[in-house]
């Protein structure tokens, strides 16, 4: 049976951190705030694989108040997310997501992102997809005070 789920991730962009996007570090003068890495697409992503296996989100799984997951490299997130799938006896089929972000241009670095996320999920990197866009610098995030992501992933489970 194929199922879908959908996920979606924001994090505000303050000075003194990494930008950390699918696994890979981008240099940019500010990164995204938050308990983990903060990287909002490996979060769509994860949310995406959990909500297609019909689980609770990310932030059940890794508690920000886990000191356990502070400054966690969200590779781990997508990794137990996989783990769960093969868990119940699935497989991911596709992951598809878009990256909303006015600066740093993210398309030079999608080919890397791709690579990361497919090795964190165990998958061929042509089973993810990932796009970037920006927001027309209309609201929050065309005013870079953050960087979204949006995510769906397919998964096939036994019946
Ligand atoms: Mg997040």
């Amino acid at each position: 049976m194929i199922h879908v789920g959908i996920g979606y991730d924001v994090h505000a962009l303050v000075e003194g951190r990494k930008l950390v996007l699918g696994c890979v570090e981008i240099p940019h003068p500010r990164g995204l705030d938050g308990h983990s890495d903060a990287d909002a697409l490996a979060h769509a992503i994860t949310d995406a694989i959990l909500g297609a296996i019909g689980e609770v989100d990310i932030g059940h799984f890794f508690p920000n108040t886990d000191p356990r997951w502070k400054g966690a490299p969200s590779r781990v997130f997508l990794e137990e997310a996989a783990r769960q799938v093969t868990q119940r006896g699935g497989r991911i089929i596709n992951i598809d997501a878009t990256v909303i972000a006015e600066q740093p241009k993210i398309f030079p670095h999608l080919p890397a992102m791709k690579t990361q996320v497919a090795a964190a999920l165990n998958l061929a990197t042509g089973k993810v997809g990932i796009k970037a866009t920006t927001n027309e610098r209309m609201g929050f995030l065309g005013r870079e005070e953050g960087i979204a992501a949006m995510a769906v992933a397919s998964v096939d489970l036994p019946e």
